[in-house]
């Protein structure tokens, strides 16, 4: 059976084609910069350069792609059964995949408050998939589904009640990652009854406490700002610097936005928020970039300790994401002096973890260090077939 996955982004589509069950994959590629001038779509080895007005384009190219004869991909369209989308926000309601209907479309319209970045082009995708596969079941995997098991204690903000009624609480993100890695690593143990901390570090970055295969604390909350510090996003600030800026330097709400959205983080730490250029600096003795990765790594250690108190105890660390699977300076950072929770990597494997099979954990550490490469697209297609099947 294929499943087409489709994440849709403001000015973008990446898709993945899946065989299901056997997970295999038959497209892999995106379309970038669509509605500027020129857009770029890509489809395993096939490139080409055009200008894609709307997602629709993009969709219809990478459809003609699926049906050229000389691809062999698929002789009919209908041979989608069907689309699984990536929904950044699904709020209270949507705790499960879930088949879309024009209630659910509407239902993640009213959503758009809590992602204005991303609902919106979630439902483009969405809406663009239904015109092009009429007959494919559409499926909305949320990202913030796997965080609802979080108990109350943990999602609640120590605010007016009121605002909790409304809605204002931690909804966490990267779920979709953090479900796939922390399946991965119970598998690896034989067993479900474990705690695990699960490090998604990319451009964005989030931890997740994850209990008996349950999340049950992470680090972004409401909104996807909060937690560690990001390529572009500043992680945990004092609330009172938002009224500071506000009230004492006059800079607008949408200013303040862009600040802690876009300009900070390791941007503003060091500069740029392509951890191979600070890596390079700091190798080279730039102070900028050494006391960055401090930080970066410090922000993480922080919340290992708050997981691992938490939790009463710890069975593994799971690093995934771009930085996570790539970075052995960050990776060693995190791990170091961790002795006392029972952390200890060894710093060998951790330089090429893919010939340990991503285990980088020294013979002595009870707790296990692993290198899980992510795949949203994989879970949101075996999702997608577990609910349609
Ligand atoms: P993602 O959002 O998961 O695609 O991750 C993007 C981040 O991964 C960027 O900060 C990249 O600099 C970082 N990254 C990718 N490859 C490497 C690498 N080989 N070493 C260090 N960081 C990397």
């Amino acid at each position: 059976m294929k499943i087409l996955v489709l994440n849709s982004g403001s000015s973008s589509l990446k898709f993945q084609l899946f065989e299901m069950p056997e997970g295999q994959v038959l497209v892999k590629g995106l379309a970038e910069r669509i509605g500027e001038q020129t857009a770029h779509f890509k489809a395993n080895d096939y490139e080409v350069s055009r200008p894609l007005p709307t997602h629709k384009e993009a969709l219809q190219l990478l459809t003609d792609y699926l049906l050229n004869p000389d691809n062999q991909i698929i002789k009919d369209k209908n041979e989608i059964i069907a689309v699984g989308h990536r929904v950044v926000h699904g709020g209270n309601t949507f705790v499960q995949p879930t088949l879309i209907t024009p209630e659910v479309k509407a239902k993640i319209k009213e959503l758009f408050s809590l992602a204005p970045l991303h609902n919106p082009a979630n439902l483009t995708g969405i809406e663009t998939a239904e015109q092009i596969f009429p007959k494919a079941e559409q499926v909305a995997i949320f990202d913030t589904a796997f965080h609802q098991t979080i108990p109350i204690e943990n999602n609640k903000y120590a605010i007016p009640d009121t605002f909790y009624q409304e809605g204002i609480r931690k909804y966490g993100f990267h779920g979709i990652s953090h479900q796939y890695v922390s399946r991965a690593a119970n598998k690896r143990l034989g067993r479900t009854d474990t705690k695990l901390i699960t490090l998604h570090l990319g451009n964005g970055a989030s931890a997740t406490a994850v209990r008996n295969g349950k999340s049950y604390d992470t680090t972004m909350g409401f909104g996807p700002m909060n937690g560690l510090i990001m390529g572009t996003r500043s992680g945990d600030i004092d609330q009172s610097i938002i009224f500071y800026l506000l009230d004492k330097m006059g800079y607008t709400s949408a200013e303040i936005q862009t600040i802690l959205n876009k300009k900070s983080g390791m941007m503003a730490l060091a500069g740029s928020n392509d951890l191979r250029d600070i890596e390079t600096a700091a190798r080279q003795g730039d102070e900028k970039a050494r006391l960055a990765l401090k930080m970066y790594a410090g922000a993480i250690q922080k919340y290992i300790g708050n997981f691992t108190a938490q939790m009463n105890g710890l069975d593994a660390i799971v690093f995934t994401a771009g930085i996570g699977e790539n970075s052995d300076v960050v990776r060693r950072m995190v791990s170091q002096n961790l002795d006392y929770l029972g952390i200890r990597a060894d710093l060998e494997k951790n330089k090429d973890p893919k010939t340990y099979q991503g285990d980088i954990t020294a013979e002595n550490s009870p707790v296990k260090i692993w290198v899980i490469p992510t795949n949203e697209e994989k879970e949101i297609a075996q999702q997608t077939y577990t609910l349609i099947h």
